[in-house]
């Protein structure tokens, strides 16, 4: 599903195909640091699917941590995938809002890059990454 709203992020639907390795930089542990300290949020919004590659499958949205000016970030399971494997996909000025967001960094895991609610479910994951809020 795409979504160009200001409060929307990476709700994208990716055109090709993944990259053959993923690009794991700053923006992309960003990301992951930003889920791992985002709060689940149904928006209803149905299952993602990677519409690029066919990765992931969740219902879940997540609303990011941090002051955007905006009042709410939302985004999903996905968007580490679409970082790391559909970079040039997403939209730049996106890319900037994340690297400008100051969140702490995290090294993405297997679940995470291949965009699985694993890799955000608290209950596979553990507690939170502290330092937020
Ligand atoms: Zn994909």
């Amino acid at each position: 599903m795409i979504d160009d709203s200001p409060t929307a992020l990476l709700w994208i639907e990716p055109r090709y195909p993944a990259a053959a390795r993923p690009l794991i930089d700053d923006i992309a542990r960003r990301m992951t640091g930003a889920m791992l300290a985002s709060t689940s949020y149904n928006l209803t919004r149905g299952a993602h699917q990677c519409t690029g590659c066919g990765s992931g499958m969740s219902s879940s949205s997540y609303r990011l941590v941090g002051n955007f000016g905006l009042g709410a970030l939302y985004t999903h399971a996905l968007a580490v995938h679409y970082l790391a494997y559909h970079r040039d996909e997403c939209p730049p000025e996106q890319l900037e809002l994340i690297a400008d967001m100051g969140w702490a960094e995290a090294e993405p895991s297997a679940d995470a890059l291949a965009g699985s609610w694993r890799a955000w479910d608290r209950t596979v994951q553990g507690p939170r990454v502290r330092g937020y809020r």
